[in-house]
């Protein structure tokens, strides 16, 4: 992804109101962050542990950020991200819901979505998969679970939208 800085991101929602995008509080190590290596920033409001955020590029190479909240139920164990979607993986997920933008938003529709504990979904397509048989290309199996995360993303924020 591209870099952003706090005032992007605060001006950057989808789904916030400004009263909520102005209380949220950045990750740690915020200033030291290797956008290379990610496809999207995720984070748990260090402040209010059930509030979450993703910011992201969409497909017009603008910024945007996402109010997600987080549901009641605990960490679900070897499920399937929505957005790295690789049953190998078995990463923990979460299931969080973000409000729709705009009107649709406003009269209540949210949107569900199971994402990786941590939001550690851009480490984890980053790691060369198994050996599936001699001969297979893991690099290039690693580079298309790239593009795929930056599809499921950018799919997630086309639906936000409506
Ligand atoms: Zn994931």
């Amino acid at each position: 992804m591209l870099p952003v800085d706090e005032r992007t991101i605060r001006a950057s929602f989808l789904n916030a109101s400004r009263k909520e995008a102005a209380s949220l509080t950045l990750p740690a190590g915020f200033d030291d962050l290797d956008v290379d290596a990610l496809d999207f920033l995720g984070w748990s409001d260090p402040k209010m542990p059930r509030r979450a955020y993703v910011v992201a590029q969409d497909e017009a190479g603008d910024t945007v950020a996402v109010l997600l909240q987080q549901a009641e139920q605990r960490t679900l164990a070897r499920a399937q991200c929505s957005w790295c979607d690789d049953v190998t993986l078995r990463n923990d997920v979460q299931f969080f819901a973000a409000r729709k933008a705009g009107a649709a938003g406003r009269r209540g529709d949210v949107l569900g979505t199971l994402i990786c504990t941590n939001f550690a979904c851009s480490a984890n397509v980053r790691r060369l998969p198994p050996l599936a048989y001699e001969g297979y290309d893991r690099g290039a199996a690693r580079d298309l679970r790239i593009l795929r995360l930056q599809e499921h993303v950018q799919g997630f924020l086309r639906e936000l939208r409506g």
